[in-house]
């Protein structure tokens, strides 16, 4: 194919990058008596993952590995893997019902466990170049556990205020049983029923196949209970800033630069819970991918047939990218998001797929 003409990368000034050179400078100020660097980030495993996540996943490892160089700590990554996503949508009776990925069956396995092998390779490939120690949670054991139910019951006692800035909409929160039979929940969470004496709980729903049923979803209970995004967003928070009272270790959350918007809600909250605002966790939001109009280069897109034609398909699928750029691909992304946290010009910034294509000449690939 012909070489099209390169074109220039120009990288405008911007605030972070006017008052430092790397992301480390930023991290300074956190460093204090800290003994550990723990990154994390969440993502769903709803298919292999595409660009913009491998970019995600791998900005963390790098931020991991360039704190650790500058500031002589330990540093490791954490990956909490959102495993309740939202398969199998069925409409019934002007309600819609989902099954989450770690009750949905992929063969042997669940579809979770089967999306998440390529996280797993891709991450045992840059944990090799990063030589930084890696963790994986799944949201379905997190949720189980009792802190992590205390935090959900706190919400709830100030649901009036909280759903203000979670669900401006429809002002509640949303809670989620799902159907102990057949493992499908009702997504609106219009049908739940909460039934609450102090630290018990029970959530009601109903099944379109098995009809009424109830969950018993109190702190020593283990059933699973799926939430809407805003609101375990405020509960990842807030545990993140629990656990950092108790030790000495700095957390950071990387997440997409989608987040931005969202981020700005979830802190009122963690300040009617009491929280405050020296012990948030840092936070930077990576880098988004976009296509050509700027728009979050996005796999549920991706998989409508014809979205992103032109687009080289090893950007759009993992195994793609495997067939295609092999061991390279790994060093090509490593590389660059090393570049990235070692400049702030070119972190705190957007990338476009045609962007990718140029840098890495994908157009004289197969
Ligand atoms: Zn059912």
């Amino acid at each position: 194919m012909a070489q099209k003409q390169r074109k220039q990368i120009l990288y405008p000034p911007v605030v972070a990058a006017h008052i430092s050179r790397e992301l480390g400078d930023l991290v300074a100020p956190y460093i204090n008596n800290q003994r550990e660097i723990e990154v994390y980030f969440s993502l769903q495993p709803n298919s292999r993952p595409h660009l913009g996540t491998l970019t995600t996943v791998s900005s963390a490892f790098a931020l991991a590995y360039h704190l650790k160089a500058r500031f002589w700590l330990d540093s490791k990554v954490t990956f909490e893997a959102l495993d309740n996503a939202p398969t199998m949508k069925q409409e019934v009776n002007g309600f819609t019902y989902f099954k989450p990925m770690c009750f949905t069956k992929a063969g042997e396995e669940t579809l979770a466990e089967k999306n998440l092998a390529s996280f797993v390779h891709f991450m045992k490939g840059i944990q090799q170049k990063s030589n930084v120690p890696y963790s994986v949670k799944k949201y379905s054991e997190m949720q189980k556990s009792p802190e992590y139910r205390r935090k959900l019951l706190e919400i709830l006692d100030h649901e009036k205020e909280l759903s203000g800035f979670l669900n401006p909409l429809e002002k509640s929160i949303k809670l989620r049983p799902i159907c102990p039979t057949c493992f499908y929940g009702e997504k609106s969470g219009k049908l739940t029923k909460i039934t609450r004496e102090n630290n018990d709980m029970k959530l009601g729903s109903s099944c379109f196949d098995h009809g009424d049923y109830t969950v018993d979803i109190s702190a020593k209970g283990e059933n699973f209970v799926d939430l809407n995004t805003p609101v375990r967003s405020v509960i990842r928070k807030a545990l993140l800033m629990d656990e950092s009272k108790k030790g000495s270790s700095l957390k950071i959350m990387v997440d997409g630069s989608d987040w931005i918007g969202m981020s700005q809600q979830l802190l009122p909250c963690l300040g009617m819970l009491g929280y405050s605002i020296q012990d948030l966790p840092v936070r930077f939001f990576s880098p988004l991918i976009e296509d050509w109009a700027g728009s979050k280069f996005s796999k549920s897109a991706y998989v409508k047939k014809g979205t992103y034609e032109g687009i080289h398909p090893a950007l759009c699928d993992y195994g793609e990218f495997q067939s295609s750029l092999g061991e390279e691909g790994l060093d090509l992304i490593w590389n660059e998001t090393l570049e990235w946290v070692l400049d702030s010009k070119k972190f705190f910034r957007n990338y476009t797929v045609d962007y990718f294509t140029q840098r890495w000449n994908l157009d004289s690939r197969d």
